[in-house]
């Protein structure tokens, strides 16, 4: 078994951009993170004739962007009723019409820079946990089909099978408007992009300490020298760690939580075509979520769920996916699993995405698991905000969200958190 992303097996090669070259003097803009989002505010701010710098302290994408299941949602975790009942509906109809226009503006994006990434909106299916799990989703669909662009529609458990081969389920949601890419030839073709639109990106330079008032040029320090910013944005996410000064304000913000993935050996076409029939992108109601789906070449399937490790995957966090993917699909219990990786996905305490500024630096993180579509997003929109000329803001821009009580960004409370919802889901299959 391999211990690294399936993802990465690309020949288009994720690492073409070198830290080699003397890191410039001064920029216009200095981004720190070369994810999704940082890569897309790279872009949008080239594209606009000034000069940008982006540092980041790897191999560029070798973190969540490269990672993930590939799942393009663009939506939120707290579902329309629950975001309506704790930020009132006109807040969640906001909300919810982003996450179509940045899915629509993600397939724009793709079409116009010619950016092959398999991206397909096949449609995705949410298996019920619970007979009261289908019946919320009835409701939540009723109330998402009021929304322009959301097409959701309800399978019961008699009609299951034409989904997908299983009876774990108690019927479930399809939204088909959702669909999948391939995360490591999306992140390929976005740096491309980035870098032919003028953006210079640095590898292997840490960002260490940001220093500057919030009307003054900064000096931003790295491992490898410091360079004069005339704006900083921050786009570290998850990744932004406990170690340095700078990260201080957003990591009180942020939690890291790990998502492991594991990905069959080849199955077969037929084999997956027969398990999951329309070849859709799937996902449950269970509090300890689990999301699937087809590989791009639809001969292996792909699960990933919470981890029990925070830097290498163990035998346990494998045995955990696998017996996951036994439960939906019996017949691979006995299957081989070929590969295993884990990866930091950031959570604000609310869920929600944030977009702000704070002593003149900017910031976009917390897209809870939905990142494919929201970091691309929501990196345009923090470029558009800081350059001054978004005339469209979005629903997530706003004041910080608040510190965590008893939390510097170290999440030492997620194992009593996974045990929690552990114990909420058994009582909900008894
Ligand atoms: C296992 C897993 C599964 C997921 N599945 C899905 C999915 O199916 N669908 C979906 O929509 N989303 C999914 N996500 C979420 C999605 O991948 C992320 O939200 C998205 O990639 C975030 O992009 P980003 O650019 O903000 O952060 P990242 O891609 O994590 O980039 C942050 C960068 O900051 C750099 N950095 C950190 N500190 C410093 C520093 N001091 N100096 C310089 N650079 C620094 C890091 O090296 C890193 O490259 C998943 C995430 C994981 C981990």
């Amino acid at each position: 078994m391999k211990y690294s992303p399936f993802w990465w097996e690309i020949e288009q090669g994720l690492a073409q951009a070198a830290g080699e070259v003397n890191l410039p003097l001064e920029a216009d803009y200095v981004i720190v993170g070369a994810g999704y989002t940082g890569l897309s505010a790279a872009l949008t701010i080239s594209r606009q004739g000034h000069s940008v710098l982006v540092l980041d302290s790897g191999v560029p994408g070798f973190a969540a962007s490269t990672r993930n299941g590939g799942i393009c949602s663009g939506q939120i975790r707290l579902s329309h009723s629950a975001l309506s009942a704790k930020c009132g509906i006109d807040y969640a109809d906001a909300v919810y019409a982003e996450g179509i226009e940045a899915r629509l503006d993600l397939a724009k994006f793709c079409a116009e820079e010619q950016i092959e990434c398999d991206l397909q909106m096949t449609g995705r299916f949410t298996g019920a946990m619970s007979p009261k799990d289908y019946e919320t989703q009835c409701r939540e669909a009723d109330r998402l089909n009021t929304i322009d662009g959301h097409k959701a529609f309800m399978v019961p458990k008699s009609d299951q099978q034409s989904e997908i081969k299983t009876n774990l389920f108690f019927g479930g949601m399809v939204r088909e408007e959702i669909g999948g890419f391939h995360p490591g030839k999306f992140f390929a073709g976005l740096l491309k992009t980035a870098q032919a639109a003028g953006a210079v990106i640095h590898a292997q330079t840490c960002v260490e300490e940001i220093i500057g008032t919030s009307t003054s040029k900064k000096t931003v320090v790295t491992n490898r020298g410091s360079v004069l910013a005339g704006k900083v944005i921050i786009a570290t996410n998850a990744y932004t760690g406990t170690k340095y000064q700078f990260g201080k304000f957003l990591r009180r913000r942020l939690v890291p939580a790990q998502s492991c993935i594991i990905v069959t050996e080849a199955l077969g076409t037929e084999t997956v075509k027969d398990l999951m029939p329309k070849l859709r992108m799937y996902g449950n109601t269970a509090k300890l979520y689990s999301y699937f789906r087809p590989t791009p070449a639809r001969d292996r399937i792909l699960l990933g769920s919470r981890s029990f490790d925070r830097h290498r995957p163990s035998a346990r966090s494998v045995a955990y996916l696998h017996q996951k993917l036994a439960q939906i699909f019996p017949e691979l219990s006995g299957c081989s699993i070929a590969y295993c990786w884990l990866g930091n996905v950031g959570f604000t305490r609310a869920q929600i995405p944030t977009l702000f500024e704070n002593d003149g630096i900017f910031y976009a993180a917390g897209y809870a698991g939905s990142g494919t579509v929201w970091a691309r997003w929501l990196g345009k929109k923090i470029a558009e905000t800081a350059m001054g000329t978004g005339n469209q803001p979005s629903a997530f821009w706003g004041p910080p969200p608040p510190r965590i009580p008893f939390y510097d960004g170290n999440p030492w409370f997620l194992p009593a958190v996974h045990r929690y919802f552990g114990f909420k889901d058994w009582i909900k299959r008894r």
